[in-house]
């Protein structure tokens, strides 16, 4: 038997996997009409969405199996998350991998196995909807299809439901009223203050979960120019496209704030220095990468970005000071380009 790899990034993967915050929660009805149906369509005995923690995969909705978990090292599904595409295997015991698990050679005593990984928002694979039979069987195409679109569900729902909950808890962090004073009122991102309150929570957090707290100051590049050939409404305009631009080049749980002006602010948990330029110069080609559409015309508009690690316990003005030391070196290297702080 071949016991289940670990993919090479495990621990961004558990991570992306703890963050869902959806292992030992109870079943819900959505995901249990899922399998159910799942089942219906397949006829086989046992489906399952099982998601792959360190040492066990445990199930999150199942049909036709008693057990809540297994082992991680003797899962199917373990080695389902290491590709996109889906695992099957028609024949366990004529699969030199499986022959001779002890799933195969005792209960549920496993002969067909189909897995469709499932994945976190950040593309981190979590799990799988997979299906089980003590017979040996094969899919035909539109079966397959319909197991895929079922994942597919399945894999939304999680995702949604997660998405869900980082909203409520950042809800139950700033009460209505407050928030209502925190929102830029052109863009709907939040503003200056909203940084300075929700700042802590995010470097806690990047503590606890050893990441490390990025900041990226970014400001449009001649921007007043924009003002003086188009109008100060196409300049509102453009701070409006570029905040839509820029909240979809950023992971959900990224802040971004209008600083003021043309200038934004994002802070986020990152691994790295490599992470960090990774997204910056993702913003910094959602800007640049094609023009604005104005009333007047196509507009090419550009970015210039500085990055910064947040040291321990340095404030967020320091922070800041050294992004916007970056961002200083970025406008006078000839704008439309990431810089990050010398040494961090
Ligand atoms: P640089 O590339 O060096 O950043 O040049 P810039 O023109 O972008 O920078 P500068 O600081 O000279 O100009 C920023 C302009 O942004 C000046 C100000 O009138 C304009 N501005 C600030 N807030 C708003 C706003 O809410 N709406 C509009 N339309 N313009 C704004
Ligand atoms: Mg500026
Ligand atoms: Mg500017």
């Amino acid at each position: 038997m071949l016991a289940c790899p670990m993919p090479a990034d495990e621990s961004c993967r558990l991570q992306a996997l703890e963050e869902m915050a959806v292992l030992d929660t109870p079943a819900e009805h959505y995901l249990d009409t899922l399998v159910q149906l799942t089942q219906d369509l397949s006829r086989v005995q046992t489906v399952l969405i099982s998601l792959i923690d360190q040492d066990r995969q445990w199930f999150k909705a199942r049909v036709g199996l008693d057990a809540s978990e297994t082992r991680r090292d003797i899962s199917f599904c373990g080695h389902a998350i290491l590709s996109t595409d889906p695992l099957v295997v028609p024949d366990a015991r004529q699969d030199e991998r499986f022959a001779d698990n002890p799933l195969v050679l005792g209960p549920p005593f496993i002969r067909f196995y189909a897995g469709q990984p499932l994945h976190a928002a950040n593309g981190q694979p979590i799990g799988t909807l997979c299906m089980l039979d003590p017979q040996p069987r094969t899919l035909r195409d539109s079966e397959m299809a319909h197991f895929q679109q079922l994942a597919t569900l399945a894999e939304g729902y999680l995702q949604l439901r997660a998405l869900l909950q980082r909203n409520q808890a950042l809800r139950q962090a700033v009460d209505r009223e407050q928030r209502r004073a925190l929102l830029d009122s052109l863009t709907q991102l939040w503003n200056r203050g909203a940084l300075a309150l929700l700042h802590p929570r995010e470097a806690a957090m990047a503590q606890e979960r050893q990441q490390r707290l990025g900041v990226i100051y970014a400001d449009l590049d001649h921007f007043k120019s924009i003002n003086d050939r188009f109008g100060h409404d196409a300049g509102d305009a453009v701070l409006c496209e570029s905040a839509r631009r820029l909240r979809a080049a950023l992971r959900p749980d990224d802040l971004l704030v209008r600083q003021g002006g043309e200038e934004f602010v994002a802070l986020l948990r990152v691994q790295d220095a490599a992470e960090l330029q990774r997204i910056a110069e993702r913003m910094r080609v959602a800007i640049g990468g094609k023009p604005f559409a104005l009333d007047s015309g196509p507009l090419p508009v550009t970015l210039s970005l500085g990055c910064a690690l947040a040291r321990p316990q340095e404030t967020l003005d320091a922070g800041l000071k050294r992004a916007d030391g970056a961002l200083y070196r970025a406008k006078h290297g000839g704008r439309d380009r990431v810089e990050f702080t010398a040494i961090d």
